[in-house]
């Protein structure tokens, strides 16, 4: 089993060439095969600089590294199809030998002249194709003498696939079953463009040929031009070694309504590409799901099931377990919905499956990058503290402001259901024992102040919540004891004495 993921580096990749190249992956490693990057940068026009080394980033922070691709040589190279023209220009000539192409040299004008007259004719989409190649200037047109004439005055021409009519073009795909296809529907595809570059669909069959890849799986919108591969691969006389075709469905807007664009993520404020991407343009550049905070393990657990069904209850897996797993007959035919909620959710189940030293070492540049400076070991605790409580990793900013700073208001609603005729001498008492207490350690903190409030009969409930209060001015959040060996005992105090002095006057308005 080989099988390639093929991007073309004409920009960041968009999230469902990642799970392209997942499903490629999994696909291999289940079956010991191999896993090839092939870069497919024929289209000089569309050329990105910079996309190809965003495309091996992705897949190293995700772990999914090709066996073979530009930086990781192997049987099959060069990948990068720039630097395989030799071979495709070969190739070409042997189509052209057995006629199964043709060389056409018709300018743009020629081409938009028949475009209009064939819509004088009342033809919806005018293609160059068998009903009209006769009328144009190429080598089944014109003689022997008038083609050599042509090529010694060294005028443009492409080289275009002569396609049979009235044939039934069947593509066999493991997920959509049998697909056909009326050949005379189809038009007479460019092989060579006149830079002497060779199109898309030519070097992507010569290489799946020569590369022996024995799987193709990619994102749907391949499906209509695969009827063409199949007649490619008949041309070539490769048949018998025709790859399984996978055309996986596609990824949906979260709304479940239309295909996701890389516009829905700026637009919704989500991430829709793998890491981010600066782009020329502000519109261009994109927020990726590294920068956001995901682990890549969580991106790919989501990522295997859209559009895949491992047909059980569970959800959360390994990528070990989903190499396992990992069947191309349980991918699904209909689109499959970007739930970006169900995307943080597998992340704060990783996040929070994370050794407290792992999350630490994650969170430090984030810290760092809002200006806040910590020792490691208050990362260490930060973490711990945190881990349950996090969707992204970005969140520790957010989330933690209540520790770096006071709070600025104090949920009134609840200050007054818990505030009692005796609540600021009893806050003031603890405040007093609080100045005696190490706080070393939470467990220790807690122990003493419980014991305190067990020694003066009162409740629990007379001064917790009024405590909690004081030091976050909101009831939710993690262990008040955590919190306050982590602030502190100075800040500590001064927060209980800030709101010793604040809540009675609060009350009165
Ligand atoms: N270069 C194509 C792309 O950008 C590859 C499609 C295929 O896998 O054949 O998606």
């Amino acid at each position: 089993m080989i099988v390639r993921f093929a991007p073309s580096p004409t920009g960041p990749l968009h999230i469902g060439g990642v799970r392209t190249a997942l499903y490629n992956y999994l696909l291999a490693k289940k079956n010991g095969g191999t896993f090839i990057l092939r870069i497919e940068d024929t289209d000089q026009k569309r050329f990105v600089s910079g996309a190809e080394e965003y495309i091996i980033n992705t897949l190293k922070w995700l772990g999914l590294e090709p066996d073979e691709g530009p930086d990781r040589q192997g049987d099959f190279g060069p990948y990068r199809q720039s630097e395989r023209k030799e071979l495709y220009h070969s190739e070409i000539q042997k189509l052209l030998d057995t006629g199964r192409a043709y060389l056409a040299f018709d300018t743009a004008t020629e081409l938009e002249q028949m475009r209009a007259s064939q819509k004088e004719l009342g033809v919806h989409t005018p293609k160059y194709d068998h009903t009209i190649r006769h009328t144009m200037r190429n080598s089944l047109s014109m003689t022997d003498r008038e083609v050599k004439t042509a090529l010694d005055q060294n005028t443009p021409y492409v080289i275009r696939l002569k396609i049979e009519p009235n044939q039934t073009v069947i593509v066999r795909d493991v997920i959509r079953g049998e697909v056909h296809f009326d050949s005379s529907e189809l038009d007479d595809k460019i092989l060579i463009k006149s830079d002497g570059m060779p199109t898309y669909h030519l070097a992507n069959i010569i290489d799946d040929h020569h590369m022996q890849i024995s799987h193709v799986i990619r994102g749907e919108e391949w499906l209509s031009s695969t009827a063409h591969h199949v007649l490619l691969y008949q041309a070539f006389g490769w048949e018998d070694t025709m790859p399984v075709f996978a055309h996986l469905p596609l990824i949906l807007k979260p709304t479940g309504k239309g295909k996701l664009s890389k516009r829905d993520g700026s637009k919704l404020g989500i991430p829709v590409f793998p890491l981010s991407w600066k782009g020329e343009a502000e519109q261009d550049s994109f927020e990726g799901f590294r920068e956001y905070g995901f682990l890549p393990r969580a991106v790919i657990n989501f990522l295997a099931l859209l559009g895949w069904n491992p047909g059980v209850e569970q959800e959360i897996f390994s990528l070990e377990q989903l190499i396992e797993l990992f069947d191309i007959e349980q991918i699904g035919k209909s689109g499959a919905r970007f739930d970006f909620e169900k995307a943080k959710w597998f992340n704060q189940h990783y996040i929070a499956e994370l050794m407290d030293s792992e999350l630490a070492k994650l969170l430090k540049p984030i810290l760092l990058e809002a200006g806040i400076r910590l020792k490691d070991d208050k990362i260490f605790d930060l973490a711990d503290m945190m881990k349950d409580r996090l969707e992204t990793l970005q969140q520790i900013i957010p989330k933690t402001t209540f520790l770096f700073e006071p709070p600025m208001d104090y949920d009134q609603k609840q200050l007054r259901k818990k505030w009692k005729e005796n609540s600021s001498e009893i806050l003031s008492a603890l405040i007093d024992q609080l100045k005696t207490l190490p706080f070393e350690d939470p467990e220790t903190l807690q122990t003493q102040v419980k014991k305190w409030i067990e020694d003066r009969q009162i409740s629990f409930g007379q001064i917790m919540p009024l405590m909690r209060l004081a030091i976050c001015g909101k009831m939710q959040g993690p262990d008040l004891f955590v919190i306050l060996h982590f602030i502190g005992k100075s800040q500590s105090i001064e927060r209980l004495e800030n709101a010793l002095e604040t809540f009675p006057k609060l009350l009165q308005t």
